[in-house]
């Protein structure tokens, strides 16, 4: 293997849990956090550990705190992406309420600069510098895509690639007025496939990477969603827990995986299990208010770990 790293990375699938920092408005003294250890423990706070959920302390594979930068995110997760270039397939996910840092952890906040940038731009440079110094790894393009209405494109260099992404983001659903309401009604999915040659064999690798901002994941209020809103809350809520069963059941080494259950799975079949590696994000937030939300991404992070 051309990156050692990657073998240190136990199991196919990883999540590592984000906590994002308050925001200029929220209130500071009521964070829902009492503990972030350094091997991925979580503890809620103390006032909720009484309350009738009884669950307080989580597990993950890292829980990066309020002030973790950008670039410390993005460290953990190198080799993994890396692999690509092995060819393996690898998922990157980012789970939780509209809100929590999805966006910002995949993408960056709104006219990041280079310090700011997210998994994805990350991710991309450092595939172009690495395929740069390798003549035999290309970009390319495979035939058939597997979602309608997805397009294809060349792409030279990671400039390309922002562009490109930026039109998919001005393209994401929009079921809301509001706009910063737009992306959490649907998944944004930027696939890269990558083809390189084994160094020592001669063959063919061929590999791709899946960067997937999903949906909010906050249920929709029944009483006040009616009609399309109500559908598409009901769709998003049924692929996210289909993405959790079949995540679920790989974790469990089942025999059956049940991709068929949504189109998100359907998608991503070929880069789910098997030699396939996944990781998920699983953003929270840290104020009171969102203890709801918070305790059920923490139930669904854990089920999936
Ligand atoms: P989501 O995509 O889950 O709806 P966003 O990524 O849009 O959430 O984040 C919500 C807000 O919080 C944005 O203003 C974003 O810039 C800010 N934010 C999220 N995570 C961080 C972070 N780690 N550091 C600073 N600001 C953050
Ligand atoms: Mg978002």
């Amino acid at each position: 293997k051309l990156f050692n790293e990657v073998q240190e990375l136990k199991g196919n699938i990883r999540v590592h849990c984000r906590i994002r920092p308050f925001l200029p408005g929220e209130d500071q003294m009521s964070t829902t956090i009492d503990y972030v250890g350094d091997n991925g423990e979580l503890i809620l706070a103390n006032h909720i550990k009484q309350g009738k959920e009884g669950k307080k302390m989580f597990k993950f594979n890292k829980v990066l705190g309020p002030s973790a930068s950008q670039d410390e995110v993005f460290k953990d997760i190198q080799p993994l992406i890396r692999s690509v270039l092995d060819g393996y397939n690898v998922c990157i996910f980012a789970y939780g309420q509209t809100g929590s840092g999805k966006t910002y952890t995949m993408t960056g906040p709104e006219n990041a600069t280079e310090k700011d940038w997210g998994v994805n731009y990350r991710a991309l440079n450092d595939l172009f510098h690495i395929s740069r110094g390798r003549r035999d790894t290309i970009m390319y393009e495979p035939n058939g895509l597997a979602v309608p209405d997805a397009t294809m494109h060349p792409v030279n260099s990671s400039s390309d690639v922002i562009e490109l992404m930026r039109t998919g983001l001005e393209n994401r659903s929009v079921g809301a007025t509001a706009l910063n309401e737009r992306s959490s009604r649907s998944h944004s999915v930027v696939t890269i496939h990558i083809q390189g040659v084994d160094l020592k064999t001669g063959a063919t690798l061929r590999g791709a990477l899946h960067l997937v901002d999903l949906a909010g994941s906050e249920r929709v209020d029944r009483s006040a969603a009616t009609g399309d809103r109500l559908k598409e809350a009901q769709h998003i809520n049924k692929s996210l827990s289909a993405l959790g069963d079949v995540i679920f059941s790989l974790s469990q080494k089942n025999a059956h995986i049940p991709y068929r259950n949504s189109k998100l799975t359907q998608i991503l079949q070929n880069s789910l299990g098997g030699h396939a590696k996944t990781l998920m994000f699983v953003q929270i937030n840290p104020d009171v208010s969102s203890y709801a939300e918070t305790l059920s991404t923490l139930k669904f992070a854990e089920r999936v770990s």
